[in-house]
């Protein structure tokens, strides 16, 4: 029963990014089956999943294509390592079949079990990069404010989360932050495109500061998406791939979320215009039905490493698993068929913004922002005459009083802060948007009720 479910959860599991406490005395809510886009819990209610379980189930839940290529290699080989001078056909396949997907100067791909563990190779082959060419004291990577690259130690130092930072003593060494390019909140009197130069302009500032000839990458989400799901202004990418060029800086996109069409290209960075040295991946690769990850190398890093770095002393007993490439081909192939990147570049990705814009007229809406199949709704207090929104006190808890609307009228939707965040399957349709957003509004209206008891 759904109640033993929780007594035993409690008792045994502690949850990722969770209070254990809190989570003890509510209790879990048991997800049980899935199909399409839709959840089914121990009690038998379906949920329609805005996030794609974790911003990973690109092409829905229950696709045969999948279960079939997992099942077949599980039967087959279901593992072997690729330490030994050794690989498997499924995970060669990939590899060649990851460089034909990707941007042009991606040909070879270094494989991991998630994407913290990309991002943490990501950390070990940029420095390792610049220590061949004879220049070790290039190690210093800057990230962002609020990014989120992971949670192993490189991966959170990477990240730009204050929280995680605190637990730990994080960051590592050598790792330097700027603020985001969040118009909303740091954007002040400037037009969007102004503010994307002005805030490219800090990475330059940075730079600076630590001094060119320290600095190895710069890594960034294309969209921030744990971070709330900030859409930059189209001015700021272009201007941070002038600046990493300038200065011979490597730059690094993390496509963990934004890969696979979720932007309705293939890769963010296609999407924003860059031209990334090093390309993490993970999530949408499987659409999650297997843990995997990688690094995609681009021909400058690749070339060095290759012809002049001898071994690299890296890798994890999952680089490359058999079962997780099967299911990687399986769900490309799935994704390529069924023009899923094409469908949201064009059809479903312009038809959600649409619908936010007309979200954005709900009174607790002070901005709704979209990016292909992502979203977010910033919810602040407005006042009647439609003078400047102004934040909620944080004690309210806006977001997860929201949020636990939506929980509790069959939605899931996450919410970061006051950002009311989705990305939702990739196969969703046209009037599956329409009924998302029937179930959005219905939980603003509750939300917007709570704030007038
Ligand atoms: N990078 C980004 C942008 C992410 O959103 C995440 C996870 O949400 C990660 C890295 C870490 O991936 P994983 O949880 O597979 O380690």
């Amino acid at each position: 029963t759904t109640r033993e479910w929780q007594a035993a959860d409690a008792a045994h599991f502690l949850h990722p990014f969770t209070d254990f406490q809190s989570l003890a005395k509510k209790g879990s809510r048991i997800i049980t089956k899935a199909d399409n886009i839709y959840l089914t819990d121990s009690d038998g209610h379906r949920i329609l999943d805005a996030m794609s379980g974790l911003w990973c189930v690109n092409v829905g839940y229950g696709q045969q294509a999948l279960i079939d290529a997992a099942t077949r290699q599980l039967k087959e080989l279901p593992f072997y390592n690729a330490f030994f001078q050794t690989a498997t056909p499924p995970a060669i396949e990939l590899a060649e079949l990851l460089s034909e997907v990707t941007p042009p100067q991606f040909s070879r791909v270094f494989f991991s079990g998630s994407g913290s563990e990309g991002n943490d190779t990501v950390v070990r082959m940029v420095r390792r990069y610049w220590d061949i060419l004879g220049h070790p004291q290039r190690s210093v990577i800057i990230s962002r404010n609020n990014a989120y690259h992971g949670s192993t130690m490189a991966g959170a130092s990477l990240g730009g989360m204050s929280g995680m930072h605190a637990q730990g003593g994080l960051p590592i060494p050598g790792i330097e932050h700027i603020e985001q390019p969040y118009w909303f909140a740091n954007g002040g009197d400037l037009g969007r495109d102004e503010f994307g130069r002005v805030a490219a302009g800090w990475l330059e500032q940075k730079i600076l500061a630590v001094g060119p000839d320290k600095v190895a990458a710069f890594i960034g989400e294309p969209v921030q998406g744990a971070g709330g799901v900030i859409v930059p202004p189209d001015t700021y990418w272009p201007e941070i791939q002038r600046i990493c060029d300038k200065y011979g800086v490597l730059l690094v996109s993390d496509e963990v979320i934004c890969g696979f069409g979720r932007t309705g290209h293939w890769f963010g960075c296609e999407r924003f215009g860059t031209r990334p040295d090093l390309m993490t991946f993970a999530k949408g690769v499987t659409s999650g039905y297997v843990p995997l990850g990688g690094v995609m190398v681009g021909d400058r890093i690749a070339k060095v490493l290759i012809e002049q770095g001898g071994e690299f002393e890296h890798g994890y007993t999952y680089s490359g698993h058999p079962v997780s490439c099967a299911v990687a081909l399986a769900n490309i192939r799935l994704i390529q068929e069924l023009k899923l990147v094409e469908r949201v570049r064009d059809d479903t990705g312009p038809y959600l913004a649409q619908v936010y814009t007309q979200l954005a007229d709900h009174p607790l809406v002070a901005e709704a922002q979209t990016c292909g199949l992502m979203g977010a709704l910033l919810l602040a207090r407005r006042d009647a005459k439609g003078g400047r929104a102004r934040p909620f006190a944080p004690e309210v808890g806006i977001g997860m009083v929201c949020r636990g609307h939506c929980f509790a009228n069959g939605l899931i939707m996450r919410a970061v802060g006051d950002r009311m965040i989705i990305a939702p399957p990739l196969v969703m349709t046209r009037a599956q948007i329409d009924e998302m957003a029937a179930l959005i509004r219905r939980c603003l209206d509750l939300t917007l009720a709570d704030c007038h008891r």
